[in-house]
């Protein structure tokens, strides 16, 4: 049985669940690093590393706490998303048909759907959303499509080498997949999905499907927001992965 989504804590209406707010704040107190072995956090646990071994960003978990910071991505909450297939706009579990998970990308002129991204799902309702609101997704069009089989391939993050005094030097960003030995001197912030088996699917005639399906309890939770921010506010200033940024 496959598990069962879950969020860490719910989304404020009007901004995307992946987005940080002011009073997260990011640490990396605790990152040693071992020769030949990478990172590490001295009192590592459990949840710091994926199932790839990628170790990841440590940022405190206070959605609603100061102010939303809509060029950020949470590091957990984006992971979290990609792993468990959640909604990068509302966190609950995003849309799913036989033909896979409703996905959604900007339309870039002359560029055609990149087979992988730090773009984690969308549901039906806030890609609707999205699209009726979004300033830029308004002006480029979007890309609605479902993948059959979205994986993790690697991660976005922040590459560090060890200095000659035995401290950690940030050394830039760096995308990198997991079967690169690098991995394990990046310290993640976003995870690559790569997305196989695309196909492009109209929005409205998953929207009349979606409300076909006894979907008051989502509808009443997301359509509760007056003003909802456009996701890739939030997401177009970090992505490297695809062309269709
Ligand atoms: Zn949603």
């Amino acid at each position: 049985m496959p598990p069962v989504p879950t969020r860490d804590a719910p989304a404020v209406p009007g901004v995307p669940w992946i987005a940080t707010w002011s009073r997260e704040r990011i640490s990396t107190n605790l990152l040693e690093s071992r020769l030949p072995g990478g990172l590490f956090y001295f009192n590592e646990g459990p949840g710091d590393r994926d199932k790839f071994g990628a170790l990841w960003a440590r940022q405190a978990q206070r959605i609603g706490h100061g102010a939303a910071e809509l060029a950020g991505i949470h590091p957990r909450r984006q992971r979290q998303a990609m792993e468990q297939l959640l909604c990068q706009v509302c966190g609950l579990g995003a849309d799913t048909s036989e033909l896979g998970v409703l996905w959604m990308e900007p339309v870039v002129p002359g560029a055609s759907i990149c087979p992988s991204s730090t773009h984690p799902p969308v549901c039906v309702p806030c890609a609707m959303e999205s699209r009726e609101r979004c300033p830029r997704i308004r002006r480029t069009g979007v890309h609605i499509f479902r993948v059959a089989s979205p994986m993790p391939e690697g991660v976005i993050g922040t590459h560090y080498y060890p200095g000659l005094d035995g401290t950690l030097v940030p050394d830039g960003s760096m995308e990198v997949r997991y079967e690169d030995s690098e991995v394990k001197w990046v310290l993640a912030h976003q995870m690559i999905t790569a997305l196989t088996g695309i196909t492009p699917v109209d929005l409205d005639e998953e929207y009349a499907r979606y409300l076909a399906t006894d979907p008051e309890p989502r509808v009443a939770s997301v359509r509760s927001t007056a003003s909802r921010r456009c996701p890739r506010q939030a997401i177009s200033d970090h992505r490297t992965t695809s062309p269709t940024t």
